[in-house]
């Protein structure tokens, strides 16, 4: 789950590291207010949206003078952000931090992320701030410093000595990094994060060490046990598809293909996409309706699938254990009485009640082009988009 800079903020605030002030507003009135509260002259006016890179997108703009902050902020409250984060259809922002500006002397990267390869959460450190981390590992990979955080959050003083030689902070600095460093290890651990990022942390003219910006996404999957950040959930910032799909607990990506996949199982949903792709063709989502799915979790699936313009055909692949064959069936006949599927649909069902599950569609009128295997299923699904 993403979460607004605002709320990272707050979240890094707790844990001692120094923000520049703030104030959210969503409304005239609450700009009027935070720009009062603030009694600042310079003011740096941020979009909040759940996406990075709005400085180049006019999420990000300076306002020397109350006035103009106003003006500023009014106008990009409401205003649709389109960066290179959030894909062409873009997302609003509801509501406009303004903050405090400060005078940088110099940009520098602090996140903390689960790395895949290693399977541990570990720290990534860079003297390059202000650009996309994956820019600068690209062009300068000795510019970034990989250290693991052990399972507690705590990072040994050695590991914090080498960041701060890495990164060339001296004196009253480094003593300011490694509390720094060491309280943003502890948050993400704390926070169930799956992000957690500082970019850029800024040197000031007066040479302190300040958040610019922050990003915060925490795991779903530790939601249950983070109700305060749970709140943060702003289903504004989503597509409609994922907003429904979560809605049904259905685990649902919106993917750029013209087959509408629904699976049961994730590793079987993976399989389904690789043989679309390996019979030429891309899925348009991953959709995993899960072992216990009830007809009604399977026809929200397919209504989500059907919101999707782009899916020219429908490929539903079923290994029936838990759920049973007939479940799906059910699910399937329901849905297409209940919404109009326009697009061919083909159907591979195995396993637990099987035979009930297919005569059960063939007594029903939904037009359904049955597959005898995955390759079969496969095949079908993409002939006829050639
Ligand atoms: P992002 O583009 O969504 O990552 O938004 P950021 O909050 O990182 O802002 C983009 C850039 O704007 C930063 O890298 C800074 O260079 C600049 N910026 C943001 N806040 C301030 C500020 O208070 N003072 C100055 N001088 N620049 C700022
Ligand atoms: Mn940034």
């Amino acid at each position: 789950m993403n979460t607004h800079e605002y709320q990272a903020k707050e979240v890094l605030q707790g844990y001692g590291i120094p923000i520049p002030k703030f104030a959210v507003a969503s409304t005239v009135e609450e700009i009027h207010q935070g720009i009062k509260s603030l009694g600042q002259n310079k003011l740096v006016i941020k979009a909040q949206v759940h996406a990075g890179g709005r400085g180049k997108a006019g999420g990000v703009k300076l306002a020397t003078s109350p006035e103009e902050a106003l003006i500023l902020a009014k106008g990009m409250l409401g205003m649709k952000l389109v960066t290179k984060q959030t894909g062409k259809e873009g997302v609003i922002a509801h509501q406009v931090m303004l903050s405090e500006a400060v005078d940088i002397a110099k940009e520098y990267y602090i996140g903390c992320v689960i790395d895949r390869a290693t399977a541990q959460p570990i720290l990534i450190v860079s003297p390059e701030g202000g650009v996309e981390i994956e820019e600068v590992a690209e062009r300068s990979p000795e510019k970034i410093l990989t250290l693991p955080i052990a399972l507690s959050g705590h990072l040994r003083a050695y590991q914090l000595w080498r960041v701060v030689k890495f990164m060339g902070w001296k004196g009253a600095l480094a003593k300011q990094g490694m509390k720094m460093v060491a309280a943003l290890a502890k948050a993400f651990i704390e926070t169930d994060a799956s992000l957690l990022e500082i970019n850029p942390l800024v040197v000031t003219a007066q040479g302190e060490l300040l958040t610019l910006d922050a990003k915060l996404a925490i795991d779903d999957n530790a939601l249950f046990r983070q109700p305060v950040l749970a709140k943060y959930y702003d289903p504004t910032q989503m597509r409609a598809a994922e907003v429904e799909a979560n809605l049904h607990d259905l685990a649902y990506i919106a993917l750029d293909g013209e087959i509408g996949c629904m699976v049961n199982g994730a590793g079987l949903a993976m399989a389904t996409m690789d043989i679309i792709k390996l019979y030429g063709k891309e899925p348009a989502n991953f959709l995993d309706v899960g072992g216990g799915a009830t007809k009604e979790k399977v026809a929200a699936g397919f209504k989500i699938i059907l919101s999707d313009p782009n899916v020219k055909a429908i490929l539903v692949n079923i290994f029936g254990g838990i759920m049973n064959c007939t479940t799906i069936a059910e699910g399937i006949i329901a849905a297409a009485k209940e919404l109009d599927i326009h697009v061919p649909l083909v159907v591979r069902m195995e396993g637990t009640h099987v035979e009930k599950g297919r005569l059960l569609l063939e007594e029903s009128d939904v037009k359904i082009i049955p597959a005898k295997d995955l390759a079969d299923a496969a095949l079908k699904v993409t002939e006829g988009l050639k």
